[in-house]
């Protein structure tokens, strides 16, 4: 019996969220990693769609491989490496912008919110922001994926990925396998603090609602203290009309284990909830950040694992392109 394939990453455009966390990387240790056969990549070739520097996205690919293993990521298990080492993602890329139109990925939210951002800094828009979600959807079947664990946002690119993966099959016999998101049952959607209608996203500006893997924990307190609350002061779990508090229930709910729902019924303050949610995200990040330090200092171990997982990442993905390239008429 075949084991369930995983393929996940995260993007090195900025430190590692709160929100990456909760939505994505803790499922992969807790649960991926043990249950299937599972990869996991910092998915360099994505930083590039939008301005970047080229040290500060060598750099944050470190971290982010580092801190992937500081959260519990063990090679033993799953595989972990960097996108960029695995030439397969770009060369099934190609195939797969064959494959798609142009009008579904102009339909893609992240592109027309990312696109609109790049114009309004003075930015051209990049040509890879448009077809991201064509290599996203290289990096996933590339490693006949069956499930992609991540988090809300990534709902609409997991779709298309399944389009072309049906769409190549039957356009050109059976080569990929067609893979389905998982999300978190909670906190599958982090908000930012300070704006609690938009995604805690690592490469927004505003950083004060941004709680970081690596931030001190007085840094996280503060944060959480001056979280942006709802008018009122009766604590309910409402994501619509209380989208604040309702952040707040759901961070402290995933770092508890319980439901936000029952929780909101414990609380009689705003205060109390802030409290008790900024000592939760601190108590669950302290193994985390001791065991960066741990890993940062020894950029030998950190470095044969990177090229331990490009190798196995390789082939495993190298049958699956070149069956791909057969199929095309190549
Ligand atoms: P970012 O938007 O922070 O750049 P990535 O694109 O690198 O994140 O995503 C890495 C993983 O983290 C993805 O599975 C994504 O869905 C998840 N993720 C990112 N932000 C959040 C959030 N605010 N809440 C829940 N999951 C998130």
């Amino acid at each position: 019996l075949k084991r369930t394939r995983t393929f996940s990453g995260v993007k090195p455009t900025g430190h590692l969220t709160l929100g990456n966390y909760l939505g994505a990387v803790r499922q992969w240790v807790e649960v991926d990693q043990h249950r299937s056969d599972a990869l996991f990549s910092v998915v360099d070739l994505h930083a590039l769609t939008v301005e970047h520097d080229p040290a500060r996205v060598r750099r944050l690919s470190r971290q982010a491989a580092t801190l992937l293993l500081a959260a519990g990521l063990d090679p033993a298990l799953c595989t972990v490496y960097v996108q960029s080492h695995v030439d397969e993602h770009a060369r099934l890329s190609y195939l797969l912008e064959c494959t798609a139109t142009d009008g579904e990925l102009r339909r893609m939210i992240q592109y027309k919110e990312k696109s609109v951002r790049a114009r309004e800094a003075g930015e051209g828009v990049r040509l890879s922001l448009l077809t991201y979600p064509v290599l996203m959807a290289a990096d996933i079947l590339a490693y006949a994926t069956d499930e992609v664990p991540v988090g809300e946002d990534q709902r609409q690119h997991v779709e298309l990925a399944r389009d072309l993966a049906v769409r190549f099959n039957q356009r050109y016999g059976h080569t990929f396998t067609v893979p389905r998101a998982t999300h978190p049952a909670v906190a599958a959607r982090v908000m930012d603090l300070q704006d609690p209608t938009s995604k805690m996203g690592k490469s927004h500006e505003n950083g004060s609602g941004i709680v970081y893997l690596l931030d001190e924990p007085g840094v996280t307190r503060k944060k959480v203290m001056r979280a942006v609350t709802d008018s009122g002061t009766d604590v309910v779990y409402d994501r619509e009309a209380r989208p604040g508090i309702a952040n707040l229930l759901d961070v402290l709910a995933a770092a508890t284990g319980r439901e936000p729902e029952k929780l909101a019924g414990e609380y009689d303050s705003y205060g109390a909830l802030k409290r008790d949610t900024a000592e939760a995200v601190v108590e669950l990040l302290r193994p985390v950040r001791e065991r960066h330090a741990e890993l940062a200092a020894d950029p030998g171990y950190v470095d044969r694992v990177l090229r331990e997982g490009a190798e196995r990442a390789r082939g495993m993905a190298r049958p699956v392109v070149d069956r791909a390239y057969r199929a095309i008429g190549l």
